[in-house]
C-alpha cells in the first residue's frame, strides 16, 4: 500500500475536512485525506443542505457568525469548486419560511428581535401569503428570503473532484485506527501494523468517530458523540412543491430545485447505529403532509440516516488540540450544522497551518 505524505494528513473525507483540504490547497500547501470509508459517506451526505441554523435565534453568536462567514466563503469558493469539478451544487437561496402552532412556537416575537439585533432581511405575515399550498388557517409565520441551502451529495462529489484537479490526494476505505507522534515531530496515521500516511500537520475531521482516534492514540476525547438523524424523500412536479424551506418546529420540508423534498427529521442518542426505523419514518412522514397536503399521494422514494457529530453545545471544536502534540489540529463537532459551518472553519485551519 501506498503511504500518504503530505505537509497536512486530513483524516476524515466529510465536508469538513474537505472544505479543510480545499482551503489548504489553495494555499500552496501538500494535503493527503484518508477515508475509512467512501469520501461524504458519513454525515455530510445524510444532511439536508440547509445554510442557516434552524431557528436561528436559538443558535449563539459563535454558530450565526460562523455561518455568516460560512455564506460569504460559499460565495467566493462554490464558483471555483464548481468550475474544477463541472458539478452544479444548486446553490441557492431559496429562503426559510419558519410557521408553527403559536400555541407551541412564538416565531414572530422570537424573529423580531432576533432582525433587530442582526438586521437579518425577515418578512412577517400569514402562512398563506408565502405559500399558497400550505394548509389553510390563520398561523403567523415569517419568511427569512436570504437564506441558502446547498444540495450536498453534490457539494461533495465537486469537492473531491476539485480536491484532486488542485493536486491533492485521497485515500478511500483508508480506517486510520490510530495516531502515533513520531521522534522528529511529524505525526503517522496507523491501521493495526500498517502506516496509512505521514504528515508534518495533522487535521483531525473525522465527524462522529474523532474521539476513537483520539482515545486510541492516548488522547483526551472531546467530547464528539454520534447523534442519529433521518430523512425521507418524496418528489412531487417542481411546481407542486413548497417554494421555501419550510419549518413548523415539529421538523422541516427542504425542496430542491427538480422537485426532490427532503423532510426531517430525528435526532437520537443510539451510538454508531445508522439503520433507519419504521417508527421514525411514520412520524416523519405525518409532519411532512401536515405541513405539506400535497405530499399524502407522493411516495417515499428513500428514507435514511445518518450520524451527525454531537459536541455538547451548538459549537464545534476547531483548532490545536494538545500541547504535547504541535501537530494535531481538530476540525470536528459541528452537530447540525456542519454543512452551514463547513468553509469558515476550514478557512480558519488552513489560516492557522499555513
Ligand atoms: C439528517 C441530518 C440532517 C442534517 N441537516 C443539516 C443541514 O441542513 N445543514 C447543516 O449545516 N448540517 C446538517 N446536518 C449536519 C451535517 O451533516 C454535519 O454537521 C456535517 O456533515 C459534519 O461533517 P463532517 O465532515 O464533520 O462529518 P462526516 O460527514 O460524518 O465525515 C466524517 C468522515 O470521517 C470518516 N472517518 C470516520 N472514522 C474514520 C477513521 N477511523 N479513519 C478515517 N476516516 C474516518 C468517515 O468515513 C466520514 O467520511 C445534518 C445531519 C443529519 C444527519
Amino acid at each position: 500500500m501506498k503511504v500518504a505524505d503530505a505537509s497536512v494528513l486530513v483524516i476524515g473525507a466529510g465536508v469538513v475536512g474537505l472544505m479543510s483540504a480545499f482551503a489548504l490547497l489553495k494555499r500552496g500547501v501538500s494535503v493527503s485525506v484518508l477515508d475509512a470509508g467512501a469520501p461524504g459517506a458519513g454525515s455530510s451526505w445524510a444532511g439536508g443542505g440547509i445554510v442557516c441554523p434552524v431557528p436561528p435565534w436559538n443558535y449563539g453568536p459563535v454558530v450565526e457568525q460562523t455561518v455568516r462567514t460560512s455564506r460569504e466563503q460559499f460565495d467566493a469558493w462554490l464558483p471555483e469548486i464548481e468550475a474544477l469539478s463541472g458539478i452544479d451544487c444548486e446553490y441557492h437561496q431559496s429562503g426559510l419560511l419558519l410557521s408553527g402552532n403559536p400555541n407551541q412556537h412564538d416565531f414572530v416575537a422570537m424573529s423580531a428581535t432576533w432582525r433587530a439585533q442582526t438586521s437579518e432581511r425577515a418578512v412577517m405575515g400569514q402562512r398563506q401569503d408565502f405559500d399558497a399550498g400550505l394548509p389553510h388557517g390563520d398561523w403567523p409565520a415569517v419568511l427569512l428570503p436570504d437564506v441558502p441551502q446547498i444540495r450536498n451529495p453534490r457539494l461533495i462529489q465537486a469537492l473531491v473532484a476539485s480536491h484532486r484537479a488542485l493536486g491533492g490526494d485521497l485515500c478511500a476505505h483508508c480506517p486510520v485506527e490510530r495516531l502515533v507522534q513520531q521522534a522528529d515531530g511529524r505525526i503517522s496515521a496507523w491501521q493495526k501494523t500498517t502506516c496509512l500516511g505521514v504528515g508534518e500537520r495533522v487535521v483531525l475531521a473525522a465527524g462522529a468517530w474523532s474521539d476513537q482516534i483520539l482515545q486510541a492514540s492516548g488522547l483526551s476525547p472531546l467530547g464528539v458523540s454520534p447523534m442519529r438523524g433521518q430523512m425521507l424523500l418524496f418528489h412531487l412536479p417542481p411546481d407542486q412543491a413548497p417554494k421555501h424551506i419550510t419549518n413548523t418546529g415539529e421538523g422541516y420540508l427542504i425542496p430542491r430545485l427538480d422537485g426532490h423534498i427532503l423532510a426531517g427529521s430525528t435526532i437520537e442518542d443510539v451510538g454508531f447505529d445508522t439503520a433507519p426505523t419504521p417508527s421514525a419514518a411514520d412520524k416523519i412522514h405525518q409532519m411532512a403532509v401536515s405541513t405539506w397536503p400535497r405530499l399524502q399521494s407522493a411516495p417515499i422514494i428513500q428514507h435514511w440516516a445518518g450520524l451527525r457529530p454531537g459536541h455538547g453545545s451548538d459549537e464545534p471544536a476547531v483548532g490545536h488540540r494538545h500541547a504535547d502534540w504541535p501537530g494535531l489540529w481538530v476540525n470536528t463537532g459541528h452537530f447540525r450544522n456542519g454543512l452551514g459551518m463547513a468553509p469558515a472553519c476550514a478557512e480558519h485551519t488552513a489560516e492557522a497551518l499555513s
